[in-house]
């Protein structure tokens, strides 16, 4: 008998049918004896619909109130699970985040987990319940509700596998498993067998929208070994774990872009110290993820001035130019700029590390796609670089097939 937790995400829950399709999944695991926990997240569209809604009443809604809102999602999703459980006549109770103990940090839209006591859901299995977790939500210890960023649901999964210790952890969605790219762009794109932390971690944050970056970084703290699979075949799926040796072995693992970047500059902003610290700590304080910064050389000796650019989350970007706008008094730049045409095009792999000229193939291969590069970062197992996003898919087409064929 194992402790599995299963986490199936918005397709896979999509309308009764599919919900019955979910049942039936679990219900065969149980007939073989085995405890199941069952995370949800929000019918596919759900959430976004209701951050729809939200956003035609305001533009900028109450973070509280988002929380109040998309909570409901999952929550809807919960309830209909269990009752397609009850209906092959299994015993099964669902349970919010807060039920099922899940106490988060009380920064609404964004919260941290800072523990989980499952007690109740371990005396609901030992009662030989199902039990069925809403994903993506908990509660501070105040008693509000929180979420815990979009694509939560995979480390409500995550974090309750380590929890409850469980044997198991499997993330369903609609695709196979992780592949070396978006196979709906690149059609050459295969599936991995097996991919480490890190490379997911790198991929998942680079927009290969396959899991949470979140739920990865845990994941590899705490050891927690998982499977992504199909929900809607019996494939075997992607085994994410610690690195091993021959992993090093592949110079690449993937190719993602993230279309969900988007840029701000800050044009002719003086050279002086102490500037850059005061636009990343306001930035910080209204709790916006930073993730490339580029900052150019100065030129005019006399009054020394600076191009200084940075991404966020698309999303974020109304927020950071309000948060820039606030600072022109006080720092005195020219103007501020903000671009959504953006894509971020990365390729990973640990083998990068012990394989040199990786770089300049990524750039020869860009420049002989007349793919202009705009920023650059890198990391010991990923190269990134901001083009136009209008060229994200036939550039990615073009690295897939120079480094993976
Ligand atoms: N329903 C939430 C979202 O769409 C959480 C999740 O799907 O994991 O972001
Ligand atoms: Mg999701």
């Amino acid at each position: 008998m194992a402790l599995i937790v299963q986490k199936f995400g918005g397709t896979s829950v999509a309308n009764p049918d599919r919900i019955k399709n979910v049942a039936a999944r679990v219900k065969k695991y149980r007939d073989q004896g085995d405890q199941v926990v069952v995370v949800v997240s929000a019918m596919s569209g759900v959430t976004d619909g209701l951050i729809k809604m939200a956003k035609e009443i305001m533009p900028l809604p109450n973070d509280r109130e988002m929380d109040m809102l998309l909570a409901t999602g999952e929550q809807q999703t919960i309830a209909l699970t269990s009752i397609a459980l009850h209906a092959l006549g299994l015993p099964a109770t669902s349970l919010t985040g807060a039920q099922a103990g899940i106490v988060t940090d009380g920064v609404h839209t964004k919260a941290k987990i800072k523990n989980i006591s499952p007690k109740h859901v371990h005396e609901l299995l030992d009662g030989g319940n199902v039990v069925i977790v809403a994903g993506f939500q908990g509660q501070t210890l105040e008693g509000q509700i929180t979420t815990l960023g979009r694509g939560g649901s995979d480390l409500t999964a995550i974090a309750l596998a380590a929890a409850l210790k469980a044997d198991l952890c499997q993330i369903y969605t609609d695709v196979d498993g992780v592949y070396t790219a978006d196979p709906r762009i690149v059609k050459s794109a295969k599936k991995l067998p097996e991919i480490s932390y890190d490379e997911m971690l790198e991929l998942a944050s680079l927009g290969a929208k396959v899991m949470q970056s979140r739920s990865v970084e845990f994941a590899k703290k705490f050891g927690v070994v998982f499977e992504v699979r199909s929900s809607l075949n019996d494939n075997l799926g992607t085994i994410v774990k610690e690195e091993t040796l021959s992993m090093e072995g592949v110079v690449i693992r993937g190719v993602s872009l993230d279309k969900n970047q988007a840029k701000v500059t800050l044009v002719a902003v003086p050279d002086k110290p102490g500037v850059a610290a005061r636009v990343f700590k306001a930035i910080a304080d209204a709790n916006l993820n930073v993730d490339m910064i580029v900052q150019n050389i100065s030129h005019n000796a006399g009054m020394p001035a600076t191009d200084l650019s940075f991404t966020v989350d698309k999303p974020d970007l109304l927020k950071a130019k309000l948060v820039i706008e606030g600072l022109k008094g006080e720092i005195g730049y020219k103007e501020v700029l903000a671009d959504e045409k953006i894509g971020k095009l990365s390729i990973v792999g640990v083998g990068m590390r012990s394989h040199p000229g990786v770089a300049a193939k990524m750039f020869e291969t860009l420049a002989l796609e007349q793919v202009n590069i705009d920023m650059i970062s890198t990391s010991e197992i990923k190269i990134s670089v901001i083009i136009d996003l209008e060229k994200g898919e036939q550039a990615m087409r073009a690295l897939h097939e120079a480094f993976l064929g």
